[in-house]
């Protein structure tokens, strides 16, 4: 997949996030990648979940939810990404271990699925051979005249889709097709797996189309079901067309999605804010009070002197205070 295939890479992984209780930024390293091969790291990355734990503040001692797992590359010294955690998102460990195990099974479903697909995948092509080849690289061409020993010389994408359209038959449009794709749908759908697709990136690459029918109809897990869903809310936001007003649908309703997952992390961070101002109120509330009963103790009323009776006062308008604030919030 990439031309770095062969260079070196130490991946970290952090937890950070700032304290809810003191704003402190805080980073907790979860896992060492070691020193690999980036062609090794993928494999790794494949078998490695970062569970997401909460992380304690340096400064306060508190407990608090991270709020992004941050990757960073030591032979480079460089941040490779920084993702933000979606607790809306967050899933149990059954749902957890449906998805890995749906991963991890992507050979197998595809194997029992490949042909069904393929002959989806080239019906869909055929019907449009024109546009279909015009989404084809160069060197996705070469694999395809290949596939039918034909030799070529190819110079540029626009000459490589000429030739495709003048030099092959019709009858052999179906296997060139097939040959032609192998990058796209062995070498990305299925070694990459659904929760490794990047749509975005596949329809700049490949093409609108062809990633269209990829992300809809590539034969996943179950499990894995609702990531497609997703996948096809970024890829139909723009669309136009005769399906235009369904699709833009969807596309609205990952928007309207998105935006929930916003304000429930916003809420849920809030909610931890609070509990810390409760929580720090509640001590002064005990200190206060104890103070109360201490002084109460010492003397008995009567002969109680002013000072003391002025403080009772005081800390008992505090305690008000303090009790109205709690009410507050
Ligand atoms: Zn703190």
């Amino acid at each position: 997949m990439s031309k770095f295939f062969d260079d070196f890479v130490h991946l970290k992984v952090y937890l950070v996030g700032r304290c809810t209780k003191c704003k402190h930024y805080n980073e907790l390293m979860v896992h060492d990648y070691g020193r690999l091969p980036y062609s090794k790291l993928e494999d790794e990355m494949d078998r490695t979940n970062h569970p997401i734990r909460p992380i304690s503040c340096n400064k306060c001692g508190t407990e608090y939810k991270p709020q992004q797992l941050v990757y960073r590359d030591v032979v480079r010294d460089s941040e490779v990404a920084k993702v933000n955690i979606d607790y809306s998102n967050i899933i149990d460990d059954e749902k957890s271990a449906a998805m890995q195990e749906g991963h991890d099974d992507r050979f197998k479903i595809y194997q029992k699925r490949e042909q069904e697909f393929w002959a989806a995948y080239t019906e869909f092509a055929l019907e449009d051979w024109k546009s279909a080849v015009g989404e084809l690289m160069r060197q996705e061409i070469e694999a395809g005249f290949a596939a039918l020993g034909k030799k070529t010389t190819l110079k540029s994408d626009l000459h490589a889709r000429r030739e495709v359209l003048q030099k092959i038959a019709a009858s052999d449009r179906r296997s060139f097709w097939i040959a032609a794709n192998q990058e796209f749908i062995v070498g990305e759908l299925l070694d990459l797996g659904v929760m490794g697709w990047v749509p975005i990136e596949f329809a700049k690459r490949y093409g609108a189309a062809r990633t269209r029918f990829g992300v809809m109809y590539f034969p996943i897990a179950e499990a894995l079901e609702d990531l497609r869903t997703k996948y096809i809310g970024l890829l139909f936001k723009r669309e136009r067309g005769d399906n235009a007003f369904l699709l833009r649908r969807i596309g609205q309703l990952t928007d309207a999605a998105h935006k929930q997952t916003v304000k429930y992390n916003k809420a849920l961070r809030q909610t931890d804010e609070q509990k810390h101002v409760i929580a720090e109120m509640q001590d002064k509330l005990g200190v206060a009070n104890a103070r109360i009963t201490e002084l109460s103790r010492q003397q008995p009323a009567q002969s109680r002197d002013s000072d003391d009776i002025r403080r009772i006062r005081e800390l008992k308008s505090f305690v008000g205070e303090l009790l109205a604030e709690l009410r507050a919030i």
